[in-house]
């Protein structure tokens, strides 16, 4: 592993830290919606803040704050008992100055456009700071993929891969696994789009990463955004005073991200003593083996009936008192009343902005560090990175070298932020904004916009 060549110095109450709801003068130039829990506000608002402290030009605010592309399609998908459905689907393609559009294909029921252009602006700051050669985009369908056969959802992700491929592609945008899709979604994907592109000869698999081992997919990947998400505490916990051994751990949400956070975090000698998921909230304090409970929820869908441990109100599961908590859901979970009840240390953000404007002040108030999202949960997309490299060169790397190249990245990261937190004066999030915008902005001041 990588280790820093500073001794580190421990953190200290930042400056700088964004108001519960931050206005930019770009919303009101561009239009943005004015509702203060919108999530596109929220998640540009951050980057607008941090923005304004580095002193970043407006002409880059300004083509930050926006995607350059919105695809919203819909197709009809026959149903097992023989009856039409029609769907809604989406990609965002929000920034490609860095190189092609990246980012993963969410199903689920509450997909809608302005989370799309959330997490597609998400993806692009993700990649600038984890520094991969990609620019971001986000798509999904509105669908909840427990309602449907296997059969049904191979003909829905097949359908929805006809209608949005003539926007897609290898060298220009990436689709990968996000909330509800998975390595199988992604080869249905894969053997659709090969029929359909002529991509002058050359594989077109790599038009979409996440993919099974079997059909070019990269060992690593499935845990990759767990295993970043260990890699940066390991790298942030001794700022903290803290050793993984020591750590008692919370997790929220029990799928891809949240379940792998906890294993490799658990293999580490940390203890995970609280669970949560969309079946129920379980508790205890003599730890809750994380790759059993894994292994159960596959089985049954979700945490809830698990016997192991005692199942508690939501408000006893944010109370519990652990060193980490590693919020590894959706969006905006942690808001004002949750931010009250979490008796943390430091927050890692496995999922994609789980934590509200209004809840990160309370934590910053309450002195609970938060490892923003865009530093903590950015192994995915860069052993993605790593999983397209490989169809590109067809090379298959070894587990080895997959996790070494990601600790590197994540390292190297996870300095940037600290680096800009120190010369900011700022929290986190804004330091990990700041490192993200100053790669984009050096790329647009090389290159110029066009004419
Ligand atoms: N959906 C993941 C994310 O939010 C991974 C994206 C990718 O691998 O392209 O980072």
């Amino acid at each position: 592993m990588t280790t820093l060549a500073k001794p580190p110095t421990p953190m200290q109450k930042p400056k700088n830290v964004p108001p519960a709801s931050y206005n930019s003068p770009i919303f009101e130039e561009l239009g943005f919606p004015t509702d203060p829990h919108n999530l596109y506000r929220q998640t540009v608002g951050a980057m607008l803040y941090a923005s304004e402290l580095m002193g970043l030009p407006h002409r880059v605010q300004i083509i930050l704050a926006q995607p350059k592309t919105e695809i919203m399609v819909h197709f009809p998908v026959k149903m097992d008992d023989g009856h039409y459905r029609l769907f809604k689907g989406y990609r965002v393609q929000h920034n490609n100055a860095l190189g092609p559009y990246k980012g993963g294909l969410r199903f689920h029921q509450d997909v809608h456009l302005d989370d799309v252009k959330s997490l597609a602006f998400l993806m692009t700051m993700k990649c600038s700071l984890v520094g991969v050669p990609f620019g971001g985009g986000k798509g999904g369908v509105k669908v909840d993929p427990r309602k449907h056969s296997n059969a049904e959802m191979e003909r829905i992700v097949r359908r929805f891969t006809t209608a949005i491929a003539h926007g897609i592609g290898p060298d220009y945008d990436i689709p990968a696994p996000d909330v509800g899709s998975n390595a199988q979604h992604m080869a249905w994907i894969a053997d659709t789009y090969s029929f359909l592109a002529d991509v002058g000869g050359k594989d077109p698999s790599a038009v979409i990463t996440g993919k099974p081992i079997e059909y070019g997919g990269s060992l690593g990947r499935e845990k990759a955004t767990g295993q970043g998400v260990v890699d940066t505490l390991i790298e942030m916990l001794p700022e903290l005073g803290l050793k993984p051994e020591q750590c008692t751990f919370s997790v929220l949400g029990f799928g891809n991200v949240g379940s792998w956070s906890g294993k490799i975090f658990q293999d580490k000698g940390a203890k995970m003593i609280a669970v949560a998921d969309h079946t129920g909230f379980l508790v205890n304090e003599k730890g809750i083996d994380a790759h059993d409970l894994a292994t159960y929820v596959q089985q049954k869908g979700g945490v809830g009936g698990y016997t192991k441990a005692t199942a508690v109100s939501k408000e006893e599961f944010y109370k519990t008192k652990v060193e980490v908590f590693i919020p590894a859901a959706l969006e905006q979970m942690i808001q004002e009343s949750e931010a009250k009840l979490i008796n943390a240390i430091v927050i890692a953000e496995g999922a994609n902005a789980p934590t509200t404007p209004g809840g990160e002040r309370i934590l910053t108030e309450r002195g609970i560090e938060v490892l923003p999202a865009i530093l903590c949960n950015a192994g995915g997309v860069t052993v993605s990175y790593f999983e397209w490299v490989q169809n590109k060169t067809y090379q298959m790397w070894d587990l080895e070298h997959v996790d070494r190249e990601l600790n590197k990245h994540m390292v190297k990261a996870a300095s940037k932020t600290r680096d800009a937190r120190r010369k900011y004066n700022c929290d986190l999030r804004s330091a990990a904004y700041i490192a993200a915008c100053e790669r984009l902005n050096q790329a647009y001041a090389a290159r110029g916009i066009f004419p």
